[in-house]
């Protein structure tokens, strides 16, 4: 699997673009950028292609539209932030960012299901702190974790739906992944489980 990074819009929120033989999937389009939908178009002729996202903030989601008219793909994101996804009041975008945005999910994912989109195959974590649904998803060893974690740091979690305990508690159960995987971030650059049990104060604490 090839993994590419775009940070994209005002927030430098990631944007990853997985390919392989038979798919092609973008976690996270949070604006529109020509190097995601330049991506989407040379993709286009791939069997199977999502859109995943990790939960339902503006600057997480201003380019899934655009990526689904050009691709007609299931939009996918936890099951508790189909309605966040939908209501500008919850994903933000009605006060930040440049548009007004409500988008409709096709499916929601829920702890512990296996997503398959052709040879692509990853385990969903509910990770709830940063907002009620947040998930990561893992890929053998490499986890996307949205704003649950960040390279020593976390998403605040001072928002609607956040909770501190609750995300110390999610921090908690991803230390528990193997010490070597690969962490793909909402925001900032990679890092490894073993680095932020290390370097990470929040997780320092406990
Ligand atoms: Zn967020």
């Amino acid at each position: 699997m090839e993994i590419k990074t775009v940070v994209a819009g005002d927030c430098g929120t990631n944007c990853y673009l997985l390919s392989g033989e038979d798919f092609a999937i973008i976690i996270d389009p949070g604006a529109r950028d020509v190097r995601i939908s330049d991506f989407a178009h040379q993709n286009l002729q791939k069997p199977n292609k999502a859109i995943l996202l990790t939960h339902c903030h503006f600057d997480h989601i201003g380019a899934v539209n655009t990526i689904k008219s050009i691709w007609n793909c299931p939009v996918i994101i936890g099951e508790q932030e189909i309605e966040g996804l939908k209501n500008p009041n919850i994903n933000f975008s009605a006060y930040w960012g440049d548009e007004v945005i409500s988008i409709i999910a096709d499916k929601g994912v829920a702890e512990g299901d296996i997503l398959k989109i052709g040879s692509f195959e990853a385990r969903v974590l509910h990770t709830p702190g940063h907002t009620a649904g947040s998930v990561c998803y893992l890929i053998e060893n490499i986890l996307f974790s949205g704003d649950t974690l960040f390279n020593m740091s976390i998403g605040r979690t001072d928002l609607p739906t956040g909770s501190y305990d609750t995300e110390i508690a999610s921090l908690k159960r991803l230390l528990s992944l193997d010490e070597n995987t690969t962490v793909y971030s909402g925001h900032g650059p990679e890092t490894t489980i073993l680095y932020e049990k290390t370097h990470n104060t929040y997780i320092k604490e406990f």
